[in-house]
Parts: structure tokens; C-alpha cells; sequence
């Protein structure tokens, strides 16, 4: 098992474990890519929303926000295109009886087969040239490394350009040629390319046959498309401004693996910014900044990096993907699109209502322009896990070396933000005292009181969950009111007086260090 597998196997251990997250029904052996978030979990998610929140509703005058219903009219789903071109394509293979999403199977050949030897040998020469290494020229000299690029695009451009073309026989062909076996079975007996619509149905119980058909939706951009004109006429909004939303989307995904990463039952945080028409470019650029130095705030820049969109979609003129490096490998975790007027002229035709804006400086009518921001929340969530999940040695209670694990995510998400710990179980004035910490501290911030094992152990315990503050009552606190104050990430312990301990941890774990 190579370290990031091993890394990955630990992390999903760890949330299960620690009451991060649980897989959906698993006394019924679970339900595939459905996952539910445990204590600890609700409450990191909670905070990652939070943060999301703020910086974009609290942190703008201009951005407000929305709760619309899963369940749309039926007619959204074909203003929007998803009836008819919310599709993956998807292949069997006849062995095994395994289901993939073609494209990805050609993605992954290239990542593994022919980008994975160009890495290799770029990793060779930046060993072999040392400082001196210009990555760039390397690439564009060496002929070895030219040949798997070469390779590796014109794969990728031709399997874009049968997509495009929704030429599907070609897909297949492409899949053959490059002579691509089956993970599972190791065989290369495939059935046809078909395409897959990913929305899941169901039907309402008062209409019978398809005028019943009711989607889960698969996105909840088009619940603020449809409620523009509501918003802006009841917040007396002016262009440019945004509608920002939380809540949860599905899809039936062909192949959903990777823990969270990719689930049929998932939440997204989606704002949508209208604009004057020709204007979509300038709100691109500035979102495409904001939206990383948002992610930024969390996780080191190294991490995170931009993937212009090769293939745009049927509605976008721009789009582009901040990818996160997870355990298996840089991948999209947040969406940058710009929309043109796709949406609301789609739903002002479908429906016959005008969904316009009046700009009283311009003195005219139209249909905004719109640039989204698309982030998933659980991509986020294991984001956030995968960069603060560490194992690390620190000296124990005699000095000597020994290793923790522990989770250095940002005070200010943290799932507790301070323990309250008793030296002793079994000294009820210690308990007593400590009780009184907690009550007192619960009012500013989500604490939590533990007095069992021994108090190593319960700091490890704090540890694992990412508590960034440990408040220790031992028998100085009773003589003078003062208690030990350790920082996960320092390990140092402080002496402050009770009456301090509020202000101090709510500076540490407020989010206006990360909203500023
Ligand atoms: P992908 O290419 O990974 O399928 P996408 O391009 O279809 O993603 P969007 O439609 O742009 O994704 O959705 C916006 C965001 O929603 C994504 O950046 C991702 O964070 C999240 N998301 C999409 N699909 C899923 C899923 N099945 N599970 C969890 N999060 C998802």
C-alpha cells in the first residue's frame, strides 16, 4: 500500500472512530456513497458552513441569503437542461458486471499510464539538477517527458471532442485502443458507451404517470434562479448582487468511491452573483480570487491550486475548478462558473414570466448575467480532515518520546473549543470545581467536561478531535483560582486565573481571524 493509501485508510479509520462520520444503515451493511456525520462531525460541519456563511453574507452587503425547497417544479429540471443533458456516460463490464463512468476510466489511464512516468522522470532530473532545475524547460526539451504529454493531451482532447460531440461509439473505441481492462475482473470485455442521467426520481402520490415525476435536486443554484426576482424586489437589492445558499443535493453517481468525496447524497454552498451583461468577466476574475484566498485562510497554498475548464458546459463561457490536493490526488473541490444569462433566460421562456432587472442607471431592462461559486461541503469537510489529521512524537508526562495523533484544524472550526478536565476523579472539590468552569464556559463557546482515565489520556483524546484548548482544575485552582491552560498545537501550558479563560479561548477560536 503506498503512503497516501495508507494515509487515506487511516483518516476514513479515524472518522469513524473519533464520531466523525458513519456509513448510512451499517447495521444493514451500509448504503453505498451515503454517509452520516456523527458528533464530532456535525459540529466541524457546522462550522465549516459557518465559515462559509459569514465570509459570504455577514462579509457582504450585497450577498443575501436563501433556503429553498429540495423539490422543484418539474419544468425547472427542463429549463435548466438537466432532463436532457445532466448525463454521465457509463460502461459494464461484462466479467465482473462492474459499472464505471467511461470518461473517467480514460482519465484515470492517463493519469496512471502516462502522466505518473512524465512525474517520474521530472522528479529524476529536479533530484539530478538541484537548484539549478527549471521545471518548465524540462518539460518542453526533454523528449521523453515531451512524448507522455503529447500522449497524455491528445488522448484527453480526443475523448473531449467525442463528448462534445456526444460520439459515443468513438468513447468505446478510445477505451479499446488504449487496450483499458477492467480494475476489478482484469478483462477487456466491455458493453456499448450509454449515457446515464444522474438525477433521482420520484413520484408525488396525487398525480399519477409522468406529470407526477418529481427530481431530487441535483444542485441548488436553480432554487435561486427561480427566487431572483423575490429577492431582489423584497431586499431592494441592486446589480451587482448575490444569493448565497446551503443545502443539500443529489446524484445518482455511477461510481461514487472515495469516502465523502464523491456521495448520491451530498451538501453544496452555492452563491450566485448577478451582473450586467458584459460585465461577467471582471465578477470572474474577482471571484476566482476571493473564493481562494477564502480557501487559503485554511489550508497551505501548495495544497490548492486552479484547472481552467477544457470543456465548458452547455451554459458557461468560463469555468474553472480550485482543486485541493487530497490523499489520492489533486481533484475539484470547489467551482468557478460563469453562467451567462443561461439559467434565468431558460426559466423567463419556460414559464412566460419575465424574470428582468430593471438598472435605473442605465435606464433598461435585462437578463442578468450570473457567476457562481460552487463548493461542496463534504469536499471541504475532508479536505479540512485530510491537511490537519497528523501523527506526530511530543515527549509524554516522564519526558520521553512518544506519538499523538492529532487533528490541527483551525481553532475556529474546531468540534470543541475547550475541555474542562479535572485532575482527579475521585476528589469530588476537584469535580465540583471543574463543573463550575464548564457551566460557566459553555455560554461563550462549545466545551466540553471529561473526568475519566487518566489525564494524558483524556488530553490524547482531546487531541484526536482537534480540541484546541484543555483547561486543567487541580488543587492549586481551589488555594488560588487559578488553572492550567494547554494548547494542542504547542503543547504549552499556561497558568491563567479562571476569570481569564473566556476572553483568552474566544480570541483564539473566532472566526474573525479567518474572515479579515
Ligand atoms: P465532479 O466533476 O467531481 O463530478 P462536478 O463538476 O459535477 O464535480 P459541480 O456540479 O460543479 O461538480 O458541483 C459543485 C461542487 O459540488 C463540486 O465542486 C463538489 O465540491 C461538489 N460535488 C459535486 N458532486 C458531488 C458529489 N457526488 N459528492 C460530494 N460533493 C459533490
Amino acid at each position: 500500500m503506498s503512503q497516501q493509501e495508507d494515509s487515506f485508510k487511516k483518516l476514513v479509520s479515524h472518522c469513524k472512530e473519533y464520531g466523525f462520520v458513519f456509513q448510512s444503515s451499517e447495521v444493514y451493511d451500509g448504503l453505498a456513497a451515503v454517509y452520516d456525520y456523527g458528533p464530532y462531525g456535525v459540529e466541524l460541519k457546522n462550522n465549516i458552513k459557518q465559515y462559509w456563511w459569514q465570509s459570504m453574507v455577514k462579509m457582504h452587503e450585497n450577498i443575501v441569503g436563501l433556503d429553498a425547497a429540495i423539490f422543484m417544479h418539474p419544468k425547472t429540471w427542463k429549463a435548466s437542461g438537466h432532463i436532457d443533458a445532466f448525463n454521465d456516460p457509463m460502461i459494464d463490464n461484462k466479467s465482473s458486471n462492474k459499472r464505471y463512468r467511461a470518461d473517467q476510466l480514460v482519465e484515470e489511464y492517463v493519469e496512471k499510464k502516462v502522466m505518473k512516468k512524465a512525474k517520474k522522470e521530472i522528479e529524476k532530473a529536479r533530484k539530478r539538477f538541484g537548484d539549478d532545475f527549471d521545471e518548465e524547460q524540462y518539460k518542453a526539451t526533454n523528449p521523453r517527458v515531451m512524448g507522455y504529454l503529447e500522449k497524455s493531451k491528445t488522448i484527453l482532447t480526443r475523448l473531449n471532442t467525442s463528448l462534445t460531440n456526444e460520439d459515443l461509439e468513438d468513447v468505446k473505441a478510445l477505451i479499446e485502443e488504449l487496450e483499458i481492462a477492467c480494475p476489478e475482473s482484469g478483462s477487456r470485455d466491455w458493453t456499448d458507451v450509454r449515457q446515464f442521467n444522474l438525477m433521482f426520481n420520484t413520484q408525488l402520490g396525487t398525480i399519477a404517470g409522468e406529470a407526477g415525476k418529481l427530481y431530487l435536486r441535483p444542485e441548488t443554484a436553480q432554487g435561486i434562479f427561480v427566487n431572483f426576482l423575490n429577492v431582489q424586489k423584497t431586499t431592494r437589492q441592486k446589480i451587482p448582487f448575490g444569493i448565497a445558499q446551503i443545502g443539500k443535493a443529489f446524484r445518482n453517481e455511477i461510481v461514487a468511491r472515495q469516502f465523502i468525496f464523491r456521495m448520491r447524497e451530498f451538501e453544496q454552498m452555492e452563491m450566485q452573483f448577478f451582473v450586467r451583461p458584459g460585465e461577467q468577466q471582471k465578477w470572474y476574475a474577482y471571484w476566482k480570487e476571493a473564493r481562494m484566498k477564502w480557501h487559503q485562510a485554511i489550508h497551505p497554498a501548495e495544497k490548492l491550486q486552479y484547472h481552467d475548464h477544457e470543456k465548458l458546459a452547455h451554459y458557461a463561457d468560463a469555468a474553472l475548478d480550485i482543486e485541493f490536493e487530497f490523499p489520492f490526488g489533486f481533484r475539484e473541490l470547489e467551482g468557478i462558473h460563469s453562467r451567462t444569462d443561461f439559467d434565468l433566460s431558460s426559466h423567463q421562456e419556460l414559464s412566460g414570466r419575465k424574470l428582468q432587472y430593471f438598472d435605473s442607471e442605465l435606464g433598461e431592462s435585462y437578463v442578468p448575467y450570473v457567476v457562481e461559486t460552487s463548493i461542496g461541503c463534504d469536499r471541504m469537510f475532508l479536505a479540512t480532515m485530510a491537511n490537519a489529521l497528523m501523527d506526530e512524537v511530543v515527549p509524554d508526562a516522564d519526558g520521553k518520546d512518544s506519538t499523538r495523533t492529532v487533528l490541527k484544524v483551525h481553532p475556529a472550526l474546531a468540534p470543541v473549543k475547550c475541555a474542562v478536565l479535572p485532575l482527579l476523579k475521585n476528589k469530588p472539590e476537584l469535580t465540583a470545581k471543574a463543573r463550575e468552569v464548564f457551566n460557566d464556559l459553555k455560554f461563550s463557546f462549545n466545551c466540553q467536561y471529561d473526568e475519566k482515565d487518566a489525564i494524558g489520556r483524556r488530553y490524547r483524546r482531546q487531541d484526536a478531535i482537534g480540541t484546541p484548548y484543555c483547561v486543567t482544575i487541580d488543587f492549586d485552582t481551589l488555594e488560588d483560582n487559578t488553572v492550567t491552560l494547554r494548547d494542542r498545537d504547542t503543547l504549552e501550558q499556561v497558568r491563567v486565573s479562571i476569570g481569564e479563560v473566556a476572553a483568552m479561548v474566544s480570541e483564539k477560536v473566532s472566526m474573525r481571524t479567518l474572515l479579515v
